[in-house]
């Protein structure tokens, strides 16, 4: 049994390739990158989803960090997750971010449980629709897209909505089987993870 599954660089490179073939048709203006797994895929897919004769689309960070809750539910022990915002958009002046009316992307390494992803699109639709009413530009049509590496075969803790799903815009390059994976940016040896990758067929 394969107890983790080893990623090179070389084979990110090829997925944001082959997924860009597909976000393009979503006509993306700005992609937002989960931190930190999903900064340097979106920084490749940048280089793909580039046009001769337009700008790159520019990147925004966010930092998001799952935690540990327990408590009690009703009297019982129970134990949950918390995200808690690291880092997020700055909508405090008009010149810094404008997702009102936009295509997103949104980007992240991994699909695991879900609850990161969850997280990160209710609360960008709910920063947007503030935005929206406060500006009166509700009648604008944002779109988010999901892009990720990997996603985990397993069942999931929280949901994305129904019509990203049936529009098409959610991607994993990869469905992989429930397993942990390793990817080159954590490594202190890459080049043995690299070998280790190459054996495995994901380079
Ligand atoms: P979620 O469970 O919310 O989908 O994923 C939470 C985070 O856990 C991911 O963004 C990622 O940083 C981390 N994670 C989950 N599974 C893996 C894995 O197999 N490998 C690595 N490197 N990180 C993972």
């Amino acid at each position: 049994m394969v107890e983790k599954i080893y990623i090179s660089y070389n084979n990110i490179h090829k997925l944001c390739q082959e997924a860009a073939v597909v976000i393009k048709e979503f006509k993306p203006d700005l992609m937002i990158a989960i931190g930190g797994g999903g900064f340097i895929p979106a920084r490749i897919l940048r280089t793909f989803l580039k046009q001769p004769g337009s700008k790159n689309i520019p990147i925004q960070a966010i930092g998001l960090s799952l935690y540990e809750d327990f408590g009690t539910d009703n009297g019982v022990e129970s134990a949950g997750v918390e995200v808690v915002r690291t880092q997020w958009l700055d909508f405090s002046s008009t010149h810094t971010v404008d997702l009102i009316g936009k295509h997103i992307v949104i980007v992240d390494e991994v699909d695991d449980t879900r609850t990161t992803l969850h997280y990160a699109v209710s609360e960008l639709e709910k920063d947007v629709k503030e935005q929206a009413a406060k500006l009166g530009r509700s009648e604008e049509d944002t779109k988010f897209f999901v892009f990720v590496l990997h996603n985990k075969d397993k069942p999931k803790n929280a949901q994305l909505p129904e019509d990203m799903l049936t529009e098409g815009r959610y991607l994993a390059a990869r469905t992989v089987p429930d397993q942990w994976i390793a990817y080159p940016w954590e490594q202190i040896d890459i080049e043995d993870h690299t070998f280790q990758a190459v054996a495995q067929g994901n380079n």
